[in-house]
């Protein structure tokens, strides 16, 4: 077994049900290294699974009964198959553990039950996806435990569904797609219209490189709202263009599309889709010549293109891709939806801390709230631990 997480489910196991767990679960939270707003324009994404990880303790239980206990919460909570199948009777943060019964069940398989310790080294909350980690963790234990015919490429699904429908949380299938199937030392290159998935190698260990992760501990201003608004201008633009979605405007027709286009404001939300989803595309064509360090330039012109013409950056997260780079980075951006969350940086591994130590710097000077940071290599995809 790896780790402190592992050991504090196996505590929670113990104390809330006076047994030994019959195993363990574990899965990654996330980072996209480049493609932001591009899902759901049918583009390109290329996220990487993180070492930090969701491990839950389970065991058999009563059939059609589940107990899940999390360290993040005293209460352990239960449920019944009444409540599994109809969508919002669990709420709270148990609501993702019931959605994943839910949608097995909905699926047609016989869900075992079960009891559930779950400890996490994901942070909540950060964009780093701990939401598809206990997804794909208690995922991965009910399918084990009840032996259940489901193969792998069917559980990205199944988990968005979970958070999609029961939870009632729009998200596209980027998060439980690399939460499934990330792979150590690779990213996930991901067409979010087919859902076709390439691993792409991505050895920064071996390039004595490393990913500087930079929680911004921004706080969210109106995060779902701007998100939203920026959906209908997408979508608009794609209708206005006559297109099914951004994506199929290509790089060389952008100036052409651009200019039937009336407002300068949805000129620049469609020139950063188009542009980000050719710089996933050229991301992937270096990552694939091994030519690692020169991906740097293309995550910093994402960054630009989404504080300039996506406008969902904030000072907190512009502050920090800025010292990184002055602090010697090869490129750095903000990854995910915006107005908060992470920002990431590539460095040379030696280099990480130095990096680290200015981002905290310029946030002291700006009196801004310390940031967390973390390095990251491209870790495993959910897995049963020994
Ligand atoms: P993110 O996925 O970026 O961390 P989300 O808002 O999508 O943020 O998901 C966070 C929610 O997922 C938490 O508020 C909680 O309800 C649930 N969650 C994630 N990890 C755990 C955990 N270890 N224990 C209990 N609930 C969790
Ligand atoms: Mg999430």
């Amino acid at each position: 077994m790896s780790g402190d997480v592992a050991a504090r489910a196996t505590e929670g196991f113990r104390q809330r049900y006076a047994a030994e767990p019959a195993g363990h679960w574990a899965a990654p939270g996330r980072v996209n290294l480049i493609g932001e707003h591009t899902d759901y324009n049918d583009g390109f994404v290329l996220p990487f699974a993180l070492p930090l990880r969701t491990v839950v303790a389970a065991a058999p239980g009563p059939d059609a009964r589940w107990t899940v206990w999390s360290e993040l919460d005293d209460a352990p909570v239960e449920f019944g198959a009444a409540e599994a199948d109809e969508p919002g009777r669990v709420d709270g943060w148990a609501a993702y553990v019931a959605g994943v019964v839910w949608a097995l069940r909905a699926a047609g398989l016989d869900v075992p039950g079960a009891r559930l310790a779950i400890a996490s080294d994901v942070p909540v909350g950060s964009g780093l996806s701990s939401s598809a980690a206990i997804e794909a963790a208690v995922l991965a234990a009910l399918v084990d435990l009840g032996g259940l015919d489901l193969p792998a490429d069917r559980w990205p699904r199944l988990a968005q569904r979970a958070e999609n429908e029961y939870v009632g949380a729009p998200t596209g299938i980027m998060d439980q797609s690399v939460v499934v199937r990330g792979r150590a030392g690779h990213a996930l290159f991901l067409d979010c219209r087919t859902e076709e998935v390439e691993q792409i190698p991505f050895d920064l260990d071996a390039a004595g490189l490393a990913v500087l992760v930079i929680d911004s501990r921004a706080p969210h201003r109106h995060a779902d709202g701007e998100y939203a608004a920026r959906r209908r201008s997408c979508e608009r633009a794609a209708a206005t263009l006559g297109v099914t979605a951004l994506r199929d405007v290509p790089t060389d027709g952008l100036d052409a599309a651009l200019a039937r286009l009336d407002d300068d404001e949805t000129r620049r939300r469609v020139r950063h889709v188009v542009t980000e989803n050719q710089r996933v595309l050229d991301t992937v064509a270096l990552l694939r010549a091994d030519r690692v360090r020169e991906t740097g330039p293309l995550l910093t012109a994402s960054h630009a293109s989404m504080r300039d013409d996506f406008e969902i950056t904030v000072p907190e997260i512009d502050t920090a891709v800025e010292a990184a780079l002055a602090a010697g980075a090869y490129g750095a951006r903000m990854t995910g939806g915006g107005f908060g969350g992470c920002v990431l940086a590539l460095v040379d591994a030696d280099a990480a801390e130095k990096v680290a130590a200015a981002v905290t710097t310029a946030y002291a000077d700006r009196g801004f709230t310390a940031p967390h940071t973390l390095t990251a290599l491209p870790a495993p995809g959910v897995t049963r631990l020994p």
